[in-house]
């Protein structure tokens, strides 16, 4: 049977962008003496780099905004996306189609990797990282080799589950399929996505994750969209939201303002809460009140459950084996964003170790903030690879709106400033040091319409 382009292309995981731009890549592969359909995974994807070569691990906020400012600073740049999935699903937005909030679909939030790549010229690459040489420079994937000149790891978040199923890989598995945290694209959204439309009367439970997890106004933001949903549509039922602290983790006078005055009857804050144990048979969440000194044990009846159990480092940073904190986060160098063990090796968005910034809370974990820092660190890398002059090392901000309600849209927003600030360490000398400060935004139509004008024009930045 005669081997057509796109058979190639299957077999060998490579874009047709990468064959488009990177050009070298078919002819690598195919000169391999592996049979036609069977792995390729001993063979290089590439050829060797020349000394300019960046690889992205990672085809999200981070590392998309990485790989286009790396080519605006520098045509001779030659950048490579490393990325596991066929096509991008944003979460930014996901709970205003999850809302069904009007003229919103999938397609509103879906993406092809393909055309970023072609405009702006690097190699997109669908592949799964698999492990790293950092001392050859080589990125392993389950699809063969791709050798580096420097290394940006953007690899996202992962889950631990650990609390709620005491490691048991099956438990989590249930979980994870029948209550989808929806905090990574794909499944997990179209699955609450679906139980939400088959839902007839009852209560969705949404349920906040104890530490730093991504996007902390997203779990409050989702309450008022299904909440929007279930009023639009008559859905008997409450809302109900199982929150650690006292108070939501972000903006929380605006979520609670907007619960109060626009969903006074459908949506629940259930403070200082957390999740003993879920029975998915029963469809019952046993849950841990605290009261004081005194710790109340309640049980919660669903219909859906959005269960967000802990966030975690995607384990990539471990595989690499660079400096991280307890959870797997990145430690970088302030503010360049350099891994502190290997000078090759930047780390750009939520992977990035929030604790590292001791004074003042850390970097939030946003695609806002992927954004400004896939920026930062394209200019840092091109500066350090001798092809543009570093112009000063600048920090990222953070802007976040929610959407609280649909008709008419209504939203609130932080945002977050960094600064550098001076201290004195125990010895009396000054130490560089970053604080980030907050500022909110109460509801308002206004900021409805900022919400959709962010995400379009973020969109527009990362695929145009
Ligand atoms: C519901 C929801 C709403 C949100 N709303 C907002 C908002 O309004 N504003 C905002 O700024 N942020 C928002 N966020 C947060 C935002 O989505 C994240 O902070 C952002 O995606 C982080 O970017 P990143 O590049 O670090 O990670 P990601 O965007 O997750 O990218 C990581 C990429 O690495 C890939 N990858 C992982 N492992 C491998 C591997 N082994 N091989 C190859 N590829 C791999 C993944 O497939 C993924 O594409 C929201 C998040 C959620 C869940």
């Amino acid at each position: 049977m005669a081997i057509n382009r796109r058979d190639l292309l299957k077999i060998t995981g490579i874009s047709a962008a990468a064959l488009a731009v990177g050009g070298c890549a078919a002819d690598n592969a195919a000169s391999t003496d592996a049979p036609k359909g069977f792995s390729l995974s001993n063979s290089e994807l590439m050829p060797a780099p020349k000394g300019n070569r960046v690889v992205v691990c990672g085809g999200g906020f981070g590392g998309l905004t990485t790989a286009k400012y790396l080519r605006k600073a520098s045509k001779d740049i030659e950048v490579v996306v490393i990325e596991k999935k066929e096509n991008f699903m944003s979460c930014p937005y996901s709970n205003v189609w999850l809302g069904g909030v009007q003229g919103v679909s999938l397609d509103t939030l879906s993406f092809d990797y393909y055309a970023p790549a072609v405009k702006n010229g690097y190699t997109f690459i669908q592949a799964t990282i698999t492990g790293f040489d950092r001392e050859n420079r080589v990125v392993k994937t389950d699809n063969g080799t791709v050798g580096y000149d420097y290394l940006v790891l953007a690899p996202g978040i992962e889950y631990d589950y650990s609390k709620l199923t005491g490691g048991d890989k099956a438990k989590e598995r249930t979980l994870r399929m029948e209550c989808p945290p929806a905090l990574m694209p794909g499944s997990e959204h179209l699955a609450l996505h679906k139980q939400l439309r088959d839902m007839e009367e009852g209560n969705f439970i949404i349920s906040v994750p104890e530490g730093a997890y991504r996007c902390p106004p997203a779990p409050y933001e989702r309450a008022a969209m299904v909440a929007y949903y279930m009023k639009t549509n008559k859905i008997k039922g409450k809302v109900i939201i199982l929150n650690p602290a006292d108070k939501p983790y972000a903006k929380p006078k605006q979520f609670l303002e907007s619960y109060a005055s626009l969903y006074k009857d459908i949506i629940e804050f259930h403070g200082n809460t957390t999740i003993k144990s879920v029975d998915t048979a029963k469809k019952e969440i046993t849950v841990n009140v605290k009261k004081g000194d005194a710790t109340e044990t309640k049980t919660v009846k669903y219909e859906v459950a959005n269960i967000i159990p802990k966030n975690k480092c995607h384990p990539l940073i471990k595989m690499a084996g660079i400096d991280h904190n307890a959870d797997g986060y990145a430690k970088i160098v302030l503010p360049n964003h350099a891994s502190p063990t290997d000078a090759r090796v930047y780390v750009v968005g939520d992977a990035v170790a929030a604790t590292n910034f001791a004074a003042g809370s850390g970097y939030p974990k946003s695609g806002f903030m992927a954004n400004a820092q896939g920026r930062i660190v394209a200019k840092q890398v091109a500066a350090a690879m001798g092809k543009i002059k570093d112009d000063g090392l600048a920090l990222p901000d953070n802007t976040c709106f929610s959407l609280v309600n649909g008709t008419p849209k209504e939203g609130i927003v932080v945002n977050h400033k960094v600064d550098y600030i001076v201290e004195k360490d125990k010895d009396g000398k000054d130490i560089k040091k970053i604080k980030v400060s907050a500022s909110v935004g109460d509801r308002s139509k206004d900021l409805g319409k900022a919400n959709d004008e962010w995400f379009k024009s973020i969109m527009n930045d990362l695929f145009s």
